[in-house]
């Protein structure tokens, strides 16, 4: 992969270069994108196009952080030019260049201070009907009407579009039962798609509660019981579960307060 993306170079970065740094997505993206056409062709049987979604899946996590920025930003001295060349110029743009359409904020609301409003190309199939359907959804909120009644619906066809999709109230359980009965029925990008989109969401901490609240905040256990309650609480604050966020901070707080001196919890 490495090798097609400096292949790639040779032509697009080295002998055509992007006018200034602001623009190192050009350059980036591009050899990026390139490493799984060259490689797709070349090695076939390693089927790249696979782990494709996954480096989506990688860009929209690191795009979902606050320290976010847009793929072309101004830049002046050298040390704006290196932060130009992080995961979100490597990755988010290589969606960009791939798919074609506009680049939406998957998070924009943990961004408060991003007064802006995307507009998401909707696609959808639904057990009844797995001829894509489009919808250009360009305000808050909007209402689709199905011409018949379904048992699941899954927005993000083959993930193509750059969202995530949060089925709320019972819209997750037909499809949770969907890939338990008949996975098949939606493709192996349909079924990633659904899995890494319920771990972005609150939801997820849902469906573990139990066991998270079943943790202690101790260092006791074997091995595998004190690196599953690493993973929990880690995962439990990082979705900002209320009960584990406020034992955390309550915790840092006295560790403060003990000048560094104390050592027993965790
Ligand atoms: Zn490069």
């Amino acid at each position: 992969m490495i090798i097609a993306h400096e292949l790639a170079h040779q032509w697009f970065g080295n002998l055509v270069t992007m006018e200034w740094w602001n623009d190192l997505w050009l350059n980036e993206g591009f050899a990026k994108f390139m490493e799984f056409v060259s490689v797709s062709v070349t090695h076939p049987e390693l089927r790249v196009g696979d782990y494709f979604l996954r480096r989506c899946f990688d860009a929209m996590a690191v795009d979902a952080l606050n320290s976010s920025h847009p793929i072309s930003t101004p830049v002046e001295d050298p040390a704006q030019i290196l932060e130009m060349f992080d995961n979100v110029s490597y990755e988010k743009i290589m969606i960009k260049t791939t798919y074609k359409v506009m680049v939406f904020a998957g998070a924009a609301n943990s961004r408060p201070q991003a007064r802006y409003l995307w507009h998401i190309p909707l696609t959808y199939i639904t057990s009844k009907s797995n001829t894509v359907q489009r919808f250009l959804m360009t305000t808050k909120a909007d209402v689709i009407i199905l011409p018949e009644e379904v048992e699941w619906v899954k927005f993000n066809v083959d993930m193509n579009g750059y969202y995530i999709v949060h089925y709320e109230e019972d819209g997750w359980d037909p499809l949770i039962d969907l890939l338990k009965e008949n996975h098949t029925a939606i493709s192996s990008n349909d079924r990633a798609s659904l899995i890494n989109n319920v771990f972005q969401l609150e939801y997820i901490v849902h469906l573990f509660e139990e066991l998270i609240e079943a943790q202690s905040w101790s260092d006791e256990g074997s091995v595998s019981e004190k690196l599953l309650r690493h993973s929990l609480l880690l995962f439990a604050c990082r979705h900002r579960h209320r009960p584990c966020l406020e034992k955390a901070e309550g915790y840092f707080t006295e560790w403060q307060k003990s000048n560094g001196t104390l050592r027993s919890v965790l």
